[in-house]
């Protein structure tokens, strides 16, 4: 396609300047036509008026006013034939011009006008009395015979815009250049140009020549000889000049007046012609990539920032706006470098807020929610607050103190008191903490986490508030991790067996029932206490399959300890029953379908309940404990005086029986206090008629003041150690 457009600019470029050669050169030929009939006239005139001989007056008046109407002349001059000026027009100091045969510069041109018909145009020089570029122009005169008898000389001016080469229709591109046979150059000039800038009297130097002939041999197939005697006008590609620039030239060669005429463009001026319409095409091509280029890079910034959006967004809990979870762990590691390892974590959980959002539903907890994350960022500043999820935060803070760390929660958990009031209603929030250190504590996310969740529990645990975590709470963590690993196996493997602690009557010393007490021998883990491994029973579910084991074997093992020896008498046997065994729905059904047996009539079921059965809903506590008097068994209250609704509620209950906690009667001899607790416990229970057990009885001292003091049963170490099967037996027949 550009190799089309070449060839086209080309031959476009090669027509325009083969006609603009043609015209230069006729419009050349018409100025020196005109000229040549000027000098022959005048020339003729002057011969005849004698001036040779005597230039007078009238012939110099012809003269200047021939000069006057044609203002492109230099000046004009008669010489003889010896070259002598014999009448110049007046602008010419003629005592400064040269003899015209013996000048070096002129007698070329002034031997040749003699020889020549025609007017001969001599080498371009400059004439310093007129101060201007000429080209001599000669032209001989003869008389009517035919004898010639002078020459006229006139110069035509260069520098003038009206000068014979300048054609104000020549376009600026082109050049003119007008170099005589001899090879001289005449006139090198643009179409607007009045500046000389070559020295015209100088030959075009012969390896330039040469180099021109070359290309005309090889482009157009004729040498210069044959290019002047075709009078064509031809086109070739060429060099010009000390540059060697390029240029496309057309030439021609007047014979009548033996010069080239030649109009030459530099090839530069193609090639800009060609590139025009690809610049164009590249300008547009550069636009549509720039614009492109804008395009996809603010479409990048979108899909950019809808990345940047969509990170945020799965970085960030949209309900406080905290960074979240995911967050946490991208960002962990660098905050740990920034903390050169060094900083805490604190697990926070809202206390109470399940109960919150289900009985004021889910709008007042995200309410509740928003506002503790503004507190959070409140007190924790040049932290990492993270919503972990539901009512918890994590907090990873540079703060390494335990003091001013537990401080710091502490004006957290004060700030946090502070009343929130949503639709009228004021809301009190509080909240467990539980704390872990790096190092320390570990050094991945999940250790620090695992560790300040562990801490934050036994916060919840012991209703403390704040608490950090310590190595002992891992190993106790541990160690109920293993005892539930161990306890799921330990029904079916057999594990268990209950002891039974004789009760005694504190007024006749006799027997008054055994409470039964389960034992858990574990070979990895040995004896393990039941205070240890019923609270992770209970929080399991296994206890309920635990507790229907006790059941039967403390009846099937009394009931067979009272036959093999020969008890008359019924057996007061007390089972222990968690309160979650009591709500189960079914538990009391099977109680009763093992309890109704025909074998166990002669045991009186106890069934021992703590007071924290009346916290869940005291309504629901007292039907399950009717129902157990109707199934005619009896409920006693065990642990009574370590909870806060004992006294009050206890008239309301159907109770056969009160218990006076351990601790009570641990140190009833020096705690005033606890002393007069068991005096109102026993007291209340004669008001209602309710039998007393003192649990914990270890020596006789104790057992002295309860009994002083009205107790009814006793239960301990100083009447016996929980007893197994065959020892109980043994106990019961000697004594009793
Ligand atoms: P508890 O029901 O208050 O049982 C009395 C605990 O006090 C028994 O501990 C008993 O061995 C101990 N004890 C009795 N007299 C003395 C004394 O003079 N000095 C001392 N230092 N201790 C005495 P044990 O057997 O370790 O039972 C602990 C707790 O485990 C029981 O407290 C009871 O709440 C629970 N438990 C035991 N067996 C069962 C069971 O079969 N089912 C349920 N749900 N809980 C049980
Ligand atoms: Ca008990
Ligand atoms: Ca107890």
């Amino acid at each position: 396609m550009i190799y089309v457009q070449w060839e086209n600019i080309k031959k476009e470029i090669t027509s325009d300047l083969i006609s603009t050669n043609n015209i230069m050169t006729s419009s050349i030929q018409s100025v020196l036509h005109k000229n040549e009939a000027l000098l022959n006239i005048l020339g003729k005139r002057l011969v005849e008026l004698g001036a040779l001989q005597y230039p007078d007056i009238s012939a110099q008046k012809l003269i200047d006013e021939l000069l006057d109407n044609n203002p492109d002349l230099a000046g004009i001059g008669l010489a003889n034939l010896s070259g002598q000026l014999v009448l110049t027009s007046l602008n010419i100091e003629r005592s400064t011009l040269p003899n015209l045969r013996n000048t070096p510069e002129t007698s070329d041109t002034f031997n040749e006008a003699l020889k020549t018909k025609n007017m001969v145009i001599g080498r371009t020089y400059y004439m310093k009395a007129l101060k201007q570029w000429l080209i001599p122009l000669r032209y001989r005169i003869s008389n009517d015979e035919g004898k010639v008898m002078a020459v006229m000389t006139t110069g035509l001016k260069l520098n003038d815009k009206q000068n014979l080469w300048s054609n104000k229709n020549i376009p600026e591109h082109m050049k003119v250049l007008i170099v005589r046979k001899d090879l001289y150059r005449q006139y090198i000039g643009n179409a607007y140009s009045d500046k000389i800038s070559v020295k015209y009297s100088e030959p075009t130097p012969v390896n330039w020549v040469n180099l021109f002939e070359k290309n005309l041999i090889e482009q157009v197939g004729i040498n210069l000889a044959e290019l002047r005697s075709s009078g064509q006008t031809v086109s070739l590609i060429s060099s010009y000049g000390d540059k060697r620039t390029p240029v496309i030239l057309a030439i021609s060669y007047d014979h009548g007046y033996q010069h080239y005429t030649i109009i030459a463009t530099p090839l530069s001026y193609l090639y800009r012609r060609l590139l025009r319409p690809i610049a164009w095409m590249l300008t547009l091509l550069v636009f549509f990539n720039v614009t492109l280029y804008f395009i996809l890079r603010s479409n990048l910034r979108l899909q950019k920032k809808s990345k940047q959006h969509l990170k945020y967004q799965s970085t960030h809990d949209q309900l406080t706006d905290l960074p979240n979870r995911r967050y946490l762990l991208n960002q962990f590691s660098l905050w740990q470098n920034k903390n050169r390892g060094y900083f805490s974590i604190l697990f926070i959980d809202l206390d109470n807020f399940k109960s919150i959002n289900d009985s004021h539903g889910h709008s007042v907890g995200d309410i509740i929610l928003r506002d503790v994350a503004v507190r959070i960022n409140h007190i924790f500043q040049q932290s990492l607050n993270i919503r972990q999820g539901g009512d918890e935060f994590i907090i990873l803070h540079r703060e390494v103190n335990q003091e001013k760390l537990i401080a710091l929660v502490q004006q957290f958990l004060q700030h946090l008191k502070q009343p929130l009031i949503i639709n009228n209603l004021e809301f009190f929030m509080s909240a467990s903490v539980g704390i872990s250190f790096a190092p320390e504590h570990g050094d991945d996310i999940d250790t620090l986490l695992r560790k300040a969740d562990m801490a934050m529990y036994e916060a919840k645990r012991k209703q403390s508030a704040v608490y950090v975590f310590s190595q002992r709470l891992e190993e106790q963590q541990n160690r109920k991790v293993s005892i539930e690993n161990e306890l799921i196996h330990a029904l079916e493997r057999n594990e268990f067996f209950l002891v039974y602690q004789p009760q005694i009557n504190a007024g006749t010393q006799s027997l008054a029932g055994v409470e039964a007490l389960l034992r858990w021998h574990n070979p990895l883990l040995g004896k393990v206490s039941p205070m240890e491994f019923i609270p992770v029973a209970e929080s399991t579910g296994l206890i309920i399959d635990i507790g229907l084991y006790v059941l039967k074997t403390a009846l099937s093992e009394i009931s067979d300890a009272r036959k093999r020896i020969n008890y008359s008498e019924n057996i007061r046997v007390s089972v222990n029953v968690s309160v979650c065994q009591l709500l189960n729905d079914n538990f009391l059904d099977k109680i009763l379908s093992i309890k109704n047996k025909q074998e166990y009539t002669h045991i009186d079921l106890v069934i021992e309940v703590t007071e924290n059965l009346f916290i869940e809903d005291l309504d629901a506590a007292k039907s399950i404990l009717e129902r157990i008097q109707q199934a005619g068994m009896e409920v006693s209250l065990d642990d009574f005086g370590t909870g806060y609704s004992s006294l009050s509620v206890l008239s309301k209950l159907p109770v056969n029986e009160l218990k006076i906690d351990k601790s009570f009667v641990d140190d009833i001899i020096q705690d005033e206090q606890n002393r007069l607790l068991i005096l109102s416990i026993i007291s209340l229970g004669k008001s209602l008629a309710i039998p007393v057990v003192a649990e914990g009885v270890e020596d006789r001292e104790q057992a002295d003041f309860l009994a002083e003091h009205g107790c009814d049963v006793f239960q301990g170490y100083y009447f016996s150690r929980p007893l197994a099967k065959e020892q109980l037996m043994a106990y019961i027949h000697s004594g009793v």
